[in-house]
């Protein structure tokens, strides 16, 4: 599938650090409760670290004591991309930027958070900048 940002994977590596590299491009998973973000309450939007796309609003950051930022709905649904990932022997919903095609997290429904979409987008921070609003 092709994404509106298509960069060679080279090019990837030179823009991105390599801790983002790791988990923007390699799927990679920062440790719990060491991102920037896990308990950020700052309003604002954040977008996607390759590309700059908006992806959520603090709006719909809640906390779940998880460890990662979590969102409870993307800002819009077209924003993200969700597969089917069979990884790490369990079935879960990887998300993607739609945009670039870069990994984000995973997101996980019906684990009774009292948000109004019972999900749980578990977004790592690396993949995520957040631009404050102006108040
Ligand atoms: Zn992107």
């Amino acid at each position: 599938m092709a994404y509106e940002i298509d960069k060679p994977e080279e090019q990837w590596r030179a823009e991105l650090t390599p801790q983002e590299y790791h988990v923007l491009r390699e799927a990679g998973t920062e440790r719990a409760f060491t991102g920037e973000y896990t308990d950020t309450k700052t309003v604002g939007v954040y977008s996607c670290r390759a590309c700059g796309a908006e992806l959520f609003r603090s709006e719909t950051k809640f906390e779940s004591h998880c460890g990662w930022p979590s969102f409870y709905d993307p800002a819009d649904s077209s924003a993200v991309e969700l597969l089917e990932d069979r990884s790490h022997g369990m079935v879960r919903t990887e998300v993607r930027c739609a945009r670039c095609g870069s990994h984000l997290g995973h997101v996980f429904s019906g684990e009774g958070y009292p948000t109004p979409t019972d999900q749980r987008y578990c977004i790592n921070s690396i993949s995520l900048r957040l631009s404050p609003e102006e108040s």
